[in-house]
């Protein structure tokens, strides 16, 4: 009985031990947990310090060197352009003077609080100190979002800021730098903004400066004339004109010169001057390229299969293509694919390509001639028209350029060198045309001159599938 009573005893003083020990436990847990949530808010706390601008909850000078970091680094990888806007407020020593400083703390905070309804979410406004702030533009395509940004930054200072009793007007002076046209690090960019602000200052202030506005304006232009190729491509925004070639003597259309065009959504229908430098910078013209040939050929084999055997296609070759590995197999592709008799394709190349490298372009020519393409040289007289290169190059036809058959037969030394460019060509077994033919001298002209062919406005100008299609069929009944 009495070693029971023991046993109970000690069990009992376990258990009070055991319980006095979990809720010491407990509680030691439930510190941990409220020093660490301390901890946290404290680390917070600091972060938010050292990163923000208390006044107007902005972020500040660090913060923003991170933001800026992460949006260049962003932008080189996806090839876009970032904009810095550096704000200063004119005369804002004024406010202060004459109101104090609580009520230029109220402006900074008013501003601050406008700037950010203006910008997109992902864009970062920061208050570097004083009354300077600074915007990130963080993901920008095209110039005009740069300056719709900038109107509206300076529309918000075209209304007056209520301070306490009183409205009062401040004006802004605005900087702009453009990433990477004016610099393409951090500091490079700061330094350029505030050049940009310092000259909106003394241009009078209440305006904004682009860094170098003339040179940003057009590098931004062709940057959006880049993007929107691009997109251009991915869109099936290109159709083909085509204009016909006709025979001298006959008046036949024995060929089409096959011209590109780009059905801007906004602009309209577009001539390759527009855009054919630009995508020959950017090797855009190499998809292009590809795109117009295989095209062409594919509507030149229905025409074909219509009965319009005979016809010729000529499709322009840029220097860029040329001097793309992959042209002969493209192209011998294209020709496969398509089910074209090889020789009915004539490609175009520019006079100057030829003296840029004759051997190269000599060699590829060459290999492209072995397929049973037509060579043709474009644009003859607008360069160097040296005639010993139509030796060394391997053509079979030569274009002679608008620019002389525009001064034809009246009484110019033009006339002379078209005769001799036609007897010479035609000496060697090259074949000739005149591009640009608008007049029915100049047509009387090249048919007494035994000029081959002939291309221009008095004929046709590059029209659309369906009205060549209708030309085509007006000129069968015609000689039926
Ligand atoms: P080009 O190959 O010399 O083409 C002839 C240009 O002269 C065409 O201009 C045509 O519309 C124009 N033209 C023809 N007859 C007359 C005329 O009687 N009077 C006048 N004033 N102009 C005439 P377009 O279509 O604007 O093309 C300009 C140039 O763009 C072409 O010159 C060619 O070098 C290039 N191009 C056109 N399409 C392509 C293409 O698919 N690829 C490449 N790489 N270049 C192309
Ligand atoms: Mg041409
Ligand atoms: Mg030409």
């Amino acid at each position: 009985m009495q070693i029971i009573f023991v046993i109970t005893l000690v069990l009992a003083f376990m258990s009070i031990m055991l319980y006095k020990n979990f809720l010491k436990y407990r509680e030691m847990k439930r510190r941990h947990k409220n020093s660490l949530q301390d901890l946290e808010f404290a680390q917070e706390r600091i972060y938010y310090l050292a990163h923000y601008d208390t006044l107007t909850d902005l972020p500040n000078k660090l913060r923003f060197y991170e933001e800026l970091n992460t949006a260049l680094a962003k932008a080189k990888i996806e090839n876009h352009l970032v904009a810095l806007l550096s704000l200063d407020l004119d005369n804002f020593k004024n406010v202060n003077d004459s109101l104090g400083h609580f009520y230029g703390d109220l402006l900074l905070m008013q501003v601050a609080r406008q700037l950010r309804n203006i910008v997109n979410p992902m864009d970062t406004v920061a208050r570097l100190g004083g009354d300077e702030f600074i915007i990130i533009q963080k993901e920008v395509f095209a110039a005009q979002e740069v300056n719709d940004l900038a109107e509206k930054l300076m529309e918000i200072f075209s209304n007056t800021f209520l301070l306490g009793e009183s409205e009062f007007l401040i004006t802004p002076s605005v900087g702009i730098a453009v990433f990477p046209f004016d610099g393409e690090e951090g500091d490079v960019l700061l330094k350029n903004v505030d050049t940009a602000m310092y000259s909106a200052k003394k241009l009078g202030k209440n305006n904004y400066q682009f860094f170098d506005r003339i040179m940003i304006i057009e590098i931004l232009e062709r940057v959006e004339l880049e993007n929107s190729l691009r997109k251009a491509i991915e869109q099936d925004e290109f159709v083909i004109y085509y204009q016909p070639i006709v025979e001298t003597n006959t008046a036949k259309i024995i060929g089409l010169e096959a011209l590109l065009r780009w059905q801007h959504p906004q602009k309209g229908l577009l001539s390759p001057g527009y855009f054919i430098k630009a995508a020959e910078e950017t090797g855009l013209i190499i998809p292009l390229g590809k795109w117009v040939l295989e095209n062409a050929c594919q509507q030149v084999r229905k025409w074909h299969q219509k009965g319009f055997n005979d016809l010729m296609l000529s499709v322009n070759l840029s220097p860029a293509q040329l001097r793309d590995d992959n042209l002969v197999k493209t192209i011998s592709q294209i020709i496969e694919k398509c089910n074209i008799i090889p020789n009915c394709l004539k490609l175009e190349v520019t006079e100057s390509i030829a003296i840029e490298n004759i051997g190269f372009v000599c060699s590829i020519l060459e290999e492209l001639e072995k397929l049973g393409v037509g060579i043709s040289l474009d644009d003859f007289g607008t360069g160097y028209s040296s005639l010993s290169y139509l030796r060394k190059l391997p053509i079979n036809n030569l274009k002679i350029d608008r620019s002389f058959i525009s001064k034809l037969n009246i009484g110019y030394e033009e006339d002379e060198i078209a005769i001799a460019v036609i007897n010479l060509a035609h000496a060697m077994g090259i074949t000739v045309t005149a591009e640009g033919v608008e007049t029915k001298e100049q047509l009387v002209f090249l048919q007494e001159q035994n000029c081959d062919s002939v291309q221009g406005y008095y004929f046709s100008r590059p029209i659309p599938v369906v009205e060549l299609e209708e030309l085509l069929e007006k000129q069968k009944k015609f000689v039926s």
